[in-house]
């Protein structure tokens, strides 16, 4: 019996090899499967693991028994290894990965809204979050990233090197309490694979190609949206392919283990690639809705990937509720000490999803993680590489509270798109200054904030006389001019009406040199604009006229 089932193993090795050998000249999207047979069958401790108690037996135990239902946050460990400087993916980088993560297993993410209405009752929340460790096995801070300079420029593909130090990898830290991420240059482009539960506690984890690993960044299109890693967190959760890995065959579903999970994902006959418009039919579903090639377990591209179901969402959480269990419990993403000065910017409740307007007011959460009091705050926020604009907030933040921040309005155009919030104080920990939220507008009903955007000129500005603002919006509107300092202090404040192509001008008369803000605010927008006033003893000329 042994014997017939490792013959069957060294088969299907044998076709594994060939189809990794076959395409590795393209990129290959994931080669979890390949790798799981591959220990079945070179690996006998894991090949009972999975075979016996590990996997059938605690699935069909524990989904017996109640789930709780509470979110459950995992501590995430980032190893780059890097042999060039562009292999050296940026925190800010790991963590626009952390967001899409966050975003797509809370349902969150803008391309859930293009799932087909056939199956949009399927969309649901998994509560299962991500987190930078915040502290190593030691209990020392940290901000969950190990870099490693490696001399290996290009990893094998299953390469045992990249779990060692000692090899020119990094050794995996403890999985009860971590999940593992390794991000490198994987030989023939091949994007990424994760080792399902059973696996050697120093590999358990998953492995990115460096290019297929954030959002945008260093990414390359079209896996350059963070999906590799919503992915093969899924296998790793115990997802199978959601055609079920049985070589284009209709015999097996995405749910081959047990019988207690939910199966609601159609039968499928291989493998979607690139984007597809539904329906899309094949020989294993032949009618309307046919196979669900948006799945997280397809190989559609990033963009095209939208959501988990509830029944692959249950198989997670019973992972979670079983051989993962430690997680649930680890601090690795609390801070062990806290530092004097850190403010951090955690969550953005708008934009996330979908918005039908073009003017945005976004809203972060703000956290004060330190030990002093937090009286203002710099946020940068706008448009992956669009325009980028700064607001001071003040207040009283006391250590361990939060608030939110509802920031001037911003124009937006309409389609999908990723917003940026950057804390600009250097306080002690800079690896929780940023967030991003991947968003989409849809059917724009307000369409008159892009463009009107808020200038000040001239800018800097050295005469005591004034400086003019002007906004570029289409529309009048009764608005209050309010002119801030540095520390968000208003200074002057005066209601107005605002025409299309008025030129208002501020007298500095009574103010010092510094950088100030000027906040227009109507019902129809509020924009902000920053300027710096340099007086100067010899200008004495201003703006009389300022259009
Ligand atoms: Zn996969």
């Amino acid at each position: 019996m042994h014997q017939q089932l490792s013959r069957n193993f060294s088969i299907l090795l044998l076709i594994a090899s060939c189809f990794i050998s076959g395409i590795l000249s393209a990129q290959t999207r994931c080669l979890s499967h390949e790798l799981h047979l591959k220990k079945m069958a070179e690996d006998a401790n894991y090949h009972k693991n999975f075979e016996k108690e590990n996997i059938r037996n605690f699935l069909s135990e524990i989904s017996a028994t109640s789930m709780i239902d509470t979110t459950v946050t995992i501590p995430v460990v980032v190893h780059v290894l890097y042999n060039t400087s562009k292999q050296n993916v940026s925190d800010e980088e790991i963590q626009s990965q952390i967001d899409v993560l966050n975003e797509d297993f809370a349902a969150h993410n803008a391309s859930s809204l293009d799932v087909p209405t056939d199956w949009i009752n399927l969309i649901t929340d998994s509560k299962i979050r991500f987190k930078l460790a915040q502290r190593d096995p030691s209990g020392n801070n940290s901000n969950g990233v190990i870099r490693v300079s490696s001399a290996i420029s290009e990893f094998q593909i299953f390469d045992p090197a990249i779990y060692s130090t000692a090899l020119g990898g990094s050794d995996a830290w403890p999985r009860s309490k971590y999940l593992n991420i390794w991000v490198c240059q994987l030989e023939g482009n091949a994007l990424g694979y994760a080792n399902f539960p059973g696996s050697n506690a120093s590999q358990d984890g998953i492995v990115i190609n460096y290019k297929a690993f954030g959002r945008n960044g260093n990414a390359n299109p079209p896996y350059n949206l963070g999906r590799t890693c919503t992915h093969e967190i899924g296998h790793w959760l115990i997802l199978s392919h959601i055609w079920g890995d049985d070589n284009n065959d209709c015999s097996a579903s995405d749910f081959p283990i047990t019988q207690q999970a939910i199966d609601d994902t159609p039968n499928q006959e291989g493998p979607t690639f690139r984007c597809k418009r539904f329906p899309e039919l094949d020989n294993c579903s032949t009618t309307p809705p046919g196979i669900m090639y948006m799945n997280f377990m397809d190989y559609t591209d990033d963009k095209c990937m939208m959501f988990y179901t509830p029944g692959q969402i249950f198989r997670m959480r019973t992972t979670l509720n079983g051989i993962r269990d430690s997680l649930k419990i680890s601090n690795g993403h609390v801070l062990p000490n806290l530092y004097i000065s850190d403010v951090a910017i955690d969550s953005v409740l708008n934009p996330v999803k979908i918005t039908s307007t073009m003017c945005l007011d976004p809203v972060v959460r703000i956290l004060n993680n330190g030990t002093s009091t937090i009286t203002d705050v710099s946020i940068i926020y706008g448009l992956q590489s669009g325009l980028q604009k700064t607001f001071q907030w003040s207040g009283t933040l006391l250590p361990g509270a939060s608030t939110q921040v509802t920031l001037p309005t911003l124009g937006v155009n309409a389609g999908t798109q990723v917003m940026e919030f950057r804390l600009i104080e250097s306080d002690d920990v800079l690896v929780n200054n940023y967030i991003s939220s991947g968003f989409k507008v849809n059917n724009a009903s307000v369409s008159n904030c892009s463009g009107g955007n808020l200038i000040a000129y001239p800018n800097p500005v050295t005469s005591q006389q004034g400086i003019c603002i002007k906004s570029q919006n289409k529309q009048s509107q009764l608005s209050w001019v309010s002119v801030y300092n540095a520390l968000g202090q208003l200074l002057s404040e005066k209601r107005m009406m605002i025409n299309p192509g008025d030129g208002i001008p501020i007298d500095l008369t009574n103010y010092r040199g510094g950088v100030y803000f000027v906040n227009v605010e109507g019902d129809l927008y509020s924009e902000s604009v920053r300027f710096i006033y340099i007086p100067s003893e010899t200008t004495t000329e201003g703006p009389e006229n300022c259009n």
